[in-house]
């Protein structure tokens, strides 16, 4: 049986899933989210606010909705707590298969047995993390992009036995949170439109790590040529560099091939907590990155 999603379970309130909460809240789903880290729902929106205010991007929805949202979710103690009654249960946690087998794990023995389990990871498939549930056939990955600088896209992707009615679920879902999903139609690391990005950032981390090219005319040449607000290396600080490098080491877990090996000079990064926007510093120092001074595209 698909159930009728009326409320939203979020676990970890970091960078994506205060995002999902806030939007999910937004659209009319009663919402609840659990964080071991009390201060994270509080810390993310303070950051989120400095996101948008250091973007030209609009968010998919109004600042003073966030704020205003924010203050209806319920923000609960323990994840049974969290996915009790939950007809939709979220996870974004961190990047690191063994933890989010183990938070699914969790979330199955609690949640009621007719929910969606969806992951947001960036790069592992729900294929993966399927058999810590019982439940193997209503898990899917909904994987979401930063919509507070409107990026309103989610890849959708079943499991090894996720029907096409739980997979139009999770679409409809989508939809009625002002997303657009993107399907992919059989598994594959990186699903949609993340595989793009994800190209553009393995090229563009070696190219800086291997002394090529300077990050910032990475950037400058990015966003002249696209007319983004950002390049990669800002929308890495964005994202955050320890999840940036989480995503690369699945891709070489996967592939060991040296070409998608991370560069050791992104994980020194992440050693020195230079983790982006989240820290202050990544690439760029913040909340005012060099990228954002008009003279930054005139080399
Ligand atoms: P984040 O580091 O900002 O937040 C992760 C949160 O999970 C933290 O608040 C942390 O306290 C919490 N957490 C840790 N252990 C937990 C547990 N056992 N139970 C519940 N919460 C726990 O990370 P993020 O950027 O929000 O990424 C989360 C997931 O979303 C990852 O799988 C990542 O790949 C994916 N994702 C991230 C982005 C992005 O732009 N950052 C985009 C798409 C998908």
């Amino acid at each position: 049986m698909v159930p009728k999603i009326k409320k939203v379970a979020v676990i970890g309130t970091g960078t994506l899933g205060t995002q999902i909460a806030v939007h999910s809240s937004y659209h009319g789903y009663e919402v609840s989210a659990y964080d071991p880290d009390e201060r994270s729902f509080q810390r993310t929106l303070e950051m989120i606010r400095l996101r948008i205010t250091n973007s030209n991007r609009k968010p998919t929805i109004p600042l003073k909705e966030i704020q205003r949202q924010a203050r209806k979710i319920r923000l609960a103690r323990t994840i049974e707590e969290a996915v009790r009654g939950a007809d939709l249960v979220i996870e974004a946690i961190p990047e690191n298969l063994s933890l989010k087998r183990r938070i699914f794990k969790q979330i199955d023995i609690y949640a009621p047995k007719n929910a969606l389990l969806a992951t947001n990871s960036s790069s592992i498939p729900i294929s993966k993390i399927e058999k810590a549930t019982k439940r193997p056939e209503k898990c899917l990955n909904l994987h979401f992009y930063s919509l507070d600088l409107g990026r309103n896209i989610v890849d959708v992707m079943g499991g090894t036995k996720t029907p096409r009615r739980i997979i139009e679920a999770g679409k409809e879902w989508v939809r009625s949170i002002g997303c657009v999903p993107l399907t992919v139609k059989k598994e594959l690391l990186g699903f949609c439109f993340n595989r793009v990005w994800r190209a553009v950032k393995r090229e563009t981390l070696h190219m800086w790590a291997g002394g090529y090219v300077d990050f910032k005319d990475l950037d400058r040449g990015w966003m002249i040529w696209t007319g983004m607000s950002q390049g990669p290396f800002g929308i890495m600080d964005a994202v955050g560099l320890d999840v940036v490098y989480g995503i690369e080491m699945v891709y070489y877990n996967e592939s060991k091939s040296p070409k998608d090996r991370p560069p050791r000079a992104l994980k020194a990064m992440v050693e020195r907590k230079q983790l982006g926007v989240k820290t202050g510093k990544g690439f760029y120092t913040y909340p005012n990155p060099e990228f954002k001074n008009p003279n930054f595209l005139k080399a």
